[in-house]
C-alpha cells in the first residue's frame, strides 16, 4: 500500500468499506474508477479504459465519466443490478492541505433509487427485506421514492416468505438471519443480524411500531439499517408503516399471477396485454401505482368491496361527474414522489410549484365528490385535507415559473422577504442608472455613437470610437482598454454602481437559495399530510379508471355472495376481447357451485378455447375482488380466498425444473393449500408423462379435490376417459369447447357447451392437416378398439397414446409401415435404399 501515492492510498482506504459497489471517486470535474472497478465499468459502460501512474510498479487501470453526465452512467449500472458508491470531495481543494478530503456521500442501489428520472412513473420501486426469526418469517417492503412501508409475518416455510417478497417485484432484496441458499435473480444483500440496531423501528415509527411482532421488527430493522448505510441521511418521509396479514387478501402464488397475466404478459413480460394494461385508465402516477397494488392484492372482505363497487357504479353512471373528476386529477402531479424528494432534499423549485398546482386543484375535486350524492365518494372526500395552507405558503414564496437550478436565483416571489426585496431594488436601481447612462453621456459629450457595455473582465464600461475621442471633455473618463477602433472608459461613479449591483446580486442568489431551502424544509414538516392526501387521490383515480373501463366496455357490477356459487352469464375474457374486435368474441356462461357443479371437466381439441375460458373465470373473480365491474351480462360470484392455476407452458426453466416437475409442484401446491373457498384451474394435468400414468394422476387429483378440498375447479383434459367421472363422482360435470366442420374446414366456435367433446375431432384435425389417409384410417381403427375397452397393446409394439393422436402432427410408425406396400415405384426405390443402409457405416 505504501508504494502508492497519497491519493490512491486514500482511494483504497475508502474502497475497502465498499467492496461490492462501483466506487465513483470524484477528481475535479470527473468521477474516476480505479483497479478492478475500472476494468468492469469500462466493459459495462463501454467507456475507454486508461491507466494512471499511482506510485506502483505498473499503471493503475482507470476510467472516468464527467460529473455532469454521471447520472446516465449510474442509471445504466443500477439497471443491471449493480450498486454505486458516490465519493465526493468534502473540502475546498484550494484550502486543502495535502490530499483533498473525500467521503462517500451516498450509495445508490437498485432498490434505493430516489431520482424521478430513473423510476417508472406508474410502478413502485421496492426494496424488500426477508428476516428469518427461527421458523417465523418477516417480510418488509419499502418504496423509498414514495415513503411507503409494508410489513407482514408468516409462519412456516421460507418459500412462502420468498413468494410474499416476490409479489412486490422487488428491485433488490435484503435478507437477515437466513442461512443457506436463496434462489433468485434479484440483487441480494445478506446482513448479519448482530450488526442491526434492534430499536431502529421504534426510532423511525414510534408508537406505530408497538404492534409489530418479532419477525416484522427484524425485517423492518434490516431495511432501515440498509437504507441508513446507503443513504446516510434521515428519511422524514418514511413515517407511515402498514402491517398486514396475507389472509386479508386473495392469495395467489407467483405461478398463478404470472399465468393469469395480471400485470405483465408471459411471453414478453410487457404490461401491454395484461389486465393492468386493460384497466389502467388512471390519470395520475399515484393512481397508476395504486391500481397495480390493488391488482396484485385483491380483497376478500365483502363490505370493503361493496364500497368500491358503489363508488364505481356512481362514477360509471354520472358521466359529467367523471369527466370533471378526471380533469381535476389531470392537474395533480406525483405527490408521493414529490414528498419523497422534498424530504430527501433534492426537490427543486419547479417541484414545489408542481406541488402547489396539484394542491390548488384539490378543493374542486373535493367539492365534486362531496356533492356527488355517493356516500362512499363523500366519505373519501370528507377525509381529504386540502393542505390549503401549504398551497398558500408556496404561492407566496415561489414565483410561478422558476428555473431548474436552485443556485442561480429567480426563485422567490417579491414580497416574501423584505431584505431580498431590498437587494432586488438595489440591483434594479443600479441597472436602471446604468441603462440611462448611455443617454446622459451622449448628451453631455455630444457623441452620438457612445455606448455603455459590460464584459466579464472589466465590468461596465463606456465605449467611444476612435474618431470621436477628441470630443470627450478632458478629465471626464478614465481609460481602461484600447481596441482597434475604439477606446473603453470608466468613471468612479460607474464603478460604484457596478459594485453595488454585483454585491446585491451575489447576496441575492445566496439568499434566494437559503430561503428556498427554508421553504422546502417547512413543507417537509407536512409530508404525512401530503401522503394521506395522495393516497385518497390515488384511490379516487383508480375508482374512476374502473368506472371508465366498465362504461366503455360494457361491464356489469358483480353480485358478491357467500353461497359458494360462481354463475356468470355471457362472460368474456377482458383482454382477449379487447385485443380481438368486440363482435368476434364469443361470450360464455359459467355455472359452478359447491354441491352438484363443483368441478368442470372441459374437453375439446386444441385451439378450441378451453384455457381462455378457464382464465376468463379467474380474471372475472380477480376483477370483482378488486372492486371493478366485470365483462359479462350478469355475474354472481362468491368471494374466493385463493386462486391456483396450472395453465400453459410458462415453465420455471430458471429454477431448473422440467415441465412435468413444474406441473406436479404447482398441483401439489394447490392440493396442500386450497380450501373450499378456493378456485383451482388445472390445464391438461398429466400430459407430460405416459398416458396411463397421466390419466391415473389426473383422476386421483380430481378425486382428491372433490373429496378432501371442495374447491371450485376447472380441469381441462384430452383424456376422454376422464369424462366418465361425471357419472361416478358427485359434483363433477362435463363441458366441452365446441367445434364444427364446415366446408372442409374445422371451425372453432369457442362456445363452451354441456357434455363431453365429440371424440372424433382429434383425428378430424389430423385429417384436416392432410395427414396420409392410411394414418387416419389406422388411427380410427385403433381408436375404436380402445373405445371397446381393449388395451393399447393392440397397436403393435408402439405405445400409442391418445393425446398423440389428438395432435395434428401425430404419426404412427405402424401405419407408415403398412402404407409402404402402396408406394410408387420411385418411392419403393428410396425405401429399399434406406433399408439397406448400414447406419454404423454412415457418417
Ligand atoms: P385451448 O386452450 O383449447 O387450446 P385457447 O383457449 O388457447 O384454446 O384458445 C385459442 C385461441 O382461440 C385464443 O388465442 C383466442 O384467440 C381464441 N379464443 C378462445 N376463446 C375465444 C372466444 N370465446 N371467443 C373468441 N376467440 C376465442
Amino acid at each position: 500500500m505504501t508504494q502508492y501515492t497519497p491519493m490512491i492510498q486514500q482511494y483504497l482506504a475508502i474502497k475497502k468499506d465498499y467492496p461490492d459497489t462501483f466506487l465513483f471517486f470524484r477528481l475535479g470535474d470527473f468521477y474516476e474508477l480505479f483497479f478492478d472497478d475500472a476494468i468492469a465499468a469500462s466493459r459495462e459502460l463501454e467507456i475507454t479504459l486508461t491507466g494512471r501512474e499511482g506510485g506502483g510498479a505498473e499503471k493503475i487501470p482507470m476510467c472516468g465519466v464527467p460529473h455532469h453526465s454521471a447520472d446516465a452512467y449510474i442509471a445504466e449500472l443500477l439497471k443491471n443490478g449493480y450498486k454505486v458508491a458516490v465519493c465526493e470531495q468534502v473540502e475546498d481543494p484550494k484550502e486543502a492541505k495535502g490530499v483533498v478530503r473525500r467521503e462517500v456521500t451516498r450509495v445508490i442501489t437498485p432498490g434505493t433509487m430516489m431520482e424521478g428520472k430513473w423510476l417508472a412513473d406508474k410502478e413502485n420501486n421496492y426494496l424488500v427485506a426477508l428476516a428469518d426469526a427461527h421458523g417465523s418469517m418477516g417480510v418488509a417492503a419499502c418504496d423509498m421514492s414514495t415513503g411507503e412501508m409494508y410489513v407482514t409475518s408468516l409462519a412456516g416455510r421460507r418459500e412462502a416468505a420468498l413468494d410474499e417478497a416476490m409479489q412486490y417485484r422487488p428491485k433488490e432484496l435484503v435478507v437477515t438471519g437466513w442461512s443457506g441458499e436463496l434462489k433468485t435473480d434479484v440483487p441480494l444483500t445478506s446482513l448479519d443480524p448482530s450488526g442491526i440496531d434492534a430499536s431502529a423501528v421504534d426510532a423511525q415509527y414510534g408508537a406505530d411500531a408497538s404492534g409489530l411482532d418479532l419477525p416484522m421488527r427484524l425485517a423492518v430493522n434490516a431495511l432501515l439499517h440498509y437504507i441508513g448505510v446507503t443513504q446516510k441521511r434521515s428519511l422524514t418521509h418514511m413515517r407511515l408503516i402498514k402491517r398486514y396479514d396475507a389472509k386479508q387478501y386473495l392469495q395467489m402464488d407467483s405461478f398463478s399471477r404470472r399465468n393469469l397475466e395480471l400485470t405483465e404478459t408471459i411471453r414478453d413480460k410487457s404490461k401491454k396485454g395484461s389486465l393492468l394494461w386493460l384497466l389502467d385508465r388512471t390519470e395520475t402516477a399515484m393512481g397508476g401505482r395504486m391500481l397495480r397494488r390493488w391488482i396484485e392484492r385483491p380483497l376478500v372482505n365483502k363490505s370493503e368491496l361493496e364500497a368500491r363497487l358503489d363508488a364505481v357504479a356512481h362514477l360509471k353512471g354520472d358521466l359529467l361527474l367523471r369527466a370533471d373528476v378526471r380533469r381535476c386529477l389531470d392537474q395533480v402531479y406525483d405527490l408521493e414522489r414529490l414528498a419523497g424528494r422534498i424530504s430527501y432534499g433534492n426537490a427543486n423549485a419547479r417541484d414545489l410549484v408542481q406541488l402547489r398546482l396539484s394542491l390548488e386543484s384539490v378543493p374542486e375535486l373535493k367539492g365534486l365528490l362531496l356533492g356527488s350524492g355517493s356516500p362512499v365518494l363523500h366519505e373519501l372526500a370528507s377525509g381529504m385535507d386540502e393542505c390549503a395552507d401549504i398551497a398558500a405558503f408556496l404561492q407566496a414564496a415561489l414565483v410561478d415559473d422558476p428555473p431548474i437550478s436552485v443556485r442561480e436565483g429567480g426563485l422567490i416571489r417579491s414580497g416574501y422577504d423584505a431584505y431580498l426585496d431590498k437587494l432586488h431594488t438595489a440591483s434594479r436601481e443600479g441597472k436602471t442608472w446604468i441603462a440611462q447612462l448611455e443617454q446622459t453621456e451622449r448628451e453631455a459629450t455630444g457623441i452620438r455613437s457612445l455606448k455603455v457595455g459590460f464584459n466579464k473582465v472589466f465590468g461596465y464600461y463606456i465605449e467611444v470610437s476612435r474618431a470621436n475621442l477628441a470630443n470627450i471633455p478632458a478629465g471626464r473618463y478614465e481609460r481602461k482598454q484600447t481596441l482597434a477602433n475604439a477606446e473603453r472608459f470608466i468613471t468612479p461613479e460607474l464603478k460604484e454602481k457596478e459594485a453595488l449591483i454585483l454585491e446585491a446580486e451575489e447576496k441575492l442568489i445566496e439568499l434566494e437559495y437559503q430561503l428556498f431551502v427554508q421553504v422546502r424544509s417547512e413543507v417537509a414538516l407536512h409530508i404525512p399530510r401530503l401522503q394521506n392526501l395522495a393516497e385518497r387521490i390515488a384511490a379516487i383515480d383508480v375508482l374512476q379508471a374502473f368506472a371508465t373501463v366498465s362504461d366503455e366496455r360494457g361491464y356489469v357490477r358483480p353480485e358478491l355472495v357467500t353461497t359458494g356459487e360462481c354463475v356468470i352469464s355471457e362472460g368474456r375474457h377482458p383482454v382477449v376481447e379487447a385485443v380481438l374486435e368486440r363482435e368476434k368474441y364469443v361470450a360464455n356462461d359459467v355455472e359452478m357451485n359447491q354441491t352438484d357443479r363443483q368441478i368442470l371437466l372441459i374437453t375439446g381439441p386444441n385451439m378450441a378455447g378451453k384455457s381462455t375460458y378457464m382464465r376468463q373465470i379467474a380474471l372475472l373473480v380477480v376483477m370483482a375482488q378488486i372492486g371493478c365491474f366485470v365483462p359479462a351480462k350478469a355475474a354472481r360470484l362468491s368471494l374466493v380466498d385463493q386462486i391456483f392455476t396450472r395453465i400453459g407452458a410458462a415453465d420455471d426453466l430458471v429454477g431448473g425444473h422440467s415441465t412435468f416437475m413444474v406441473e406436479m409442484l404447482e398441483t401439489k401446491h394447490a392440493l396442500q393449500k386450497a380450501t373450499a373457498q378456493s378456485l383451482i384451474l388445472l390445464d391438461e394435468i398429466g400430459r407430460g408423462t405416459s398416458t396411463y400414468d397421466g390419466m391415473a394422476l389426473a383422476q386421483s387429483v380430481i378425486e382428491y379435490i372433490q373429496q378432501k378440498i371442495g374447491a371450485k375447479t376447472l380441469f381441462s383434459t384430452h383424456y376422454h376417459e376422464l369424462t366418465g367421472l361425471a357419472e361416478s363422482l358427485p359434483g363433477v360435470v362435463n363441458v366441452n369447447a365446441r367445434c364444427e366442420e364446415r366446408g372442409g374446414k374445422l371451425l372453432f366456435l369457442h362456445k363452451i357447451e354441456p357434455g363431453r367433446a365429440d371424440k372424433s375431432y382429434g383425428i378430424h384435425v389430423a385429417e384436416l392437416a392432410e395427414m396420409p389417409r392410411e394414418v387416419i384410417d389406422r388411427a380410427r381403427e385403433i381408436l375404436s378398439g380402445l373405445e371397446q375397452g381393449s388395451t393399447l397393446a393392440k397397436a403393435g409394439d408402439q405405445q400409442l397414446s391418445l393425446d398423440t393422436l389428438w395432435s395434428a402432427q401425430a404419426t404412427s410408425a405402424a401405419a407408415l409401415d403398412e402404407s409402404a406396400t402402396r408406394l410408387s415405384p420411385e418411392e419403393e426405390q428410396i425405401v429399399a435404399e434406406l433399408r439397406e443402409l448400414d447406419l454404423n457405416q454412415t457418417t
